[in-house]
């Protein structure tokens, strides 16, 4: 069955009918790609800058991992836990040097890593059952995850949830002082949060986070799934602050692609994880590993990291530019290739027209507009996005004062646009 061949309106049509509405679609479909470009039904080229939720860092259809793909398949696709296959201590012991941490354990996905951290956290502090974790953060869906996400229209509908989450604001160093109890067990942290609107911790938060753990017994837990694996010009994102943690969940690019998420786990951890305590039939399976290995053998080779570092300054003061000269954008924030720009309207529709103009981004919140680029995109790609981002605030979305600003209806300049459509 040829899948490709489906048309767009099938395909939806078919959704509608018979797939559960968890997701709010956006009529766009992707069919294949290349580098940082998508192509959809009809063959229209896209930059890719959401890269599957900072998933796709090597771009689409990378040579190595397709490579890696077709000759591990040939192997073996999957082999159950209870036997051994190499693919897993090497990727374990990279990403273990790389953090200067001590064990890995894989799972699935990014809310399975921070169930599994959650879990290890309590075997560490038995009794305790206190989470501080932050306002807007996210953590994953299935219940434990979810019960220490910030973003309360996520959680209300499925309360009770894992009970003792006490919520602070980010980088409010007093609040977090005041939360952390002798009764805490884990303190959660993205040291960049994702969903929430791209908000980096400060150092100084971080540090303080790390001192209370220390003084409480408190376990450090910092959730990299979309911050981590060179998203921010460092190898982790906890390498700017310099403050280690005790527990690193990892996910989203890890796989190359394929489902793969990953525990790291410290000193504090040491001896207490069991047989028995913890597990998982899909996680770490040989075929995700061996796209993980590939993934870091290509950070490495074509030292992506420093890349994204050194494309991320360049482009934060392009970003900056824009603001500097657009009212209805409100602040720039970010690093590497992890961008938030947050406007004074609903970044919906703005996302909207730059689609219509051939850029995939994202959204977070209400107002933000959410870019998780891959590793190698060109710079190209970058320019062309600031000029379209630059016309959407000349013309477009972003041209006139919000409705809620001037008290006036819809745009003229919109209007005039719609009707020349
Ligand atoms: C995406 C994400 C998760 C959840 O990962 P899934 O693989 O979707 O379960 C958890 N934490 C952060 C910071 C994320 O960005």
């Amino acid at each position: 069955m040829l899948l490709h061949d489906e048309s767009p309106a099938a395909v939806e049509a078919r959704e509608k009918n018979f797939i559960l509405g968890t997701y709010n679609r956006t009529p766009f479909h992707p069919r294949s790609g290349k580098g940082a470009q998508l192509f959809d039904a009809d063959g229209r080229a896209y930059w890719d800058l959401l890269g599957g939720i900072a998933v796709n860092v090597l771009g689409h259809k990378h040579p190595k991992l397709v490579k890696a793909l077709r000759e591990e398949s040939d192997s073996l696709l999957h082999v159950s836990n209870l036997f051994y296959h190499p693919a897993q201590g090497i990727l374990g012991e990279r990403l273990v040097r790389e953090s200067g941490l001590r064990r890995a354990f894989f799972c699935n996905s990014g809310t399975e890593a921070n169930e599994a951290a959650l879990k290890f956290a309590r075997l560490a502090n038995p009794g305790r059952s206190g989470i501080v974790a932050l306002e807007e953060s996210f953590h994953g869906r299935t219940l434990g995850s979810l019960s220490m996400t910030g973003h309360e229209a996520y959680r209300t509908p499925f309360a009770p949830l894992v009970p003792g989450v006490t919520f602070v604001a980010p980088n409010d160093v007093a609040a977090l002082e005041a939360a952390v109890t002798n009764e805490v067990c884990a303190i959660f942290l993205e040291p960049v949060m994702g969903e929430g609107g791209i908000i980096p911790l400060t150092d100084e938060y971080l540090f303080t986070a790390r001192k209370l753990a220390d003084k409480t017994g408190a376990v450090l837990v910092f959730d990299e799934i979309q911050c981590g694996l060179g998203r921010t010009g460092k190898f982790f994102a906890f390498q700017h602050s310099g403050v280690v943690p005790d527990i690193v969940t990892l996910a989203k690019p890890l796989g190359g692609g394929l489902p793969l998420g990953a525990v790291l786990t410290g000193d504090i951890i040491e001896g207490l994880v069991k047989p028995g305590h913890h597990g998982t039939t899909f996680g770490g399976n040989p075929v995700a590993c061996r796209l993980g290995n590939t993934v870091l053998d290509e950070l490495k080779a074509g030292a992506l990291v420093q890349r994204v570092d050194t494309y991320g300054e360049w482009f934060q003061r392009q970003l900056k530019a824009l603001q500097a000269k657009t009212p209805a954008i409100v602040e720039i924030r970010g690093m590497g290739m992890m961008w938030g720009i947050e406007l004074d309207r609903p970044a919906g529709p703005v996302a909207r027209e730059l689609l219509g103009k051939g850029f995939v981004v994202g959204t977070a919140r209400d107002r933000v507009l959410r870019l998780l680029p891959p590793y190698i995109v060109p710079k190209k790609a970058l320019t062309e996005f600031i000029s379209a981002l630059e016309q959407v605030c000349r013309t477009g979305a972003l041209a006139c004062p919000t409705a809620a600003a001037t008290g006036e209806g819809a745009c003229p300049t919109q209007n005039h646009k719609e009707k020349a459509a």
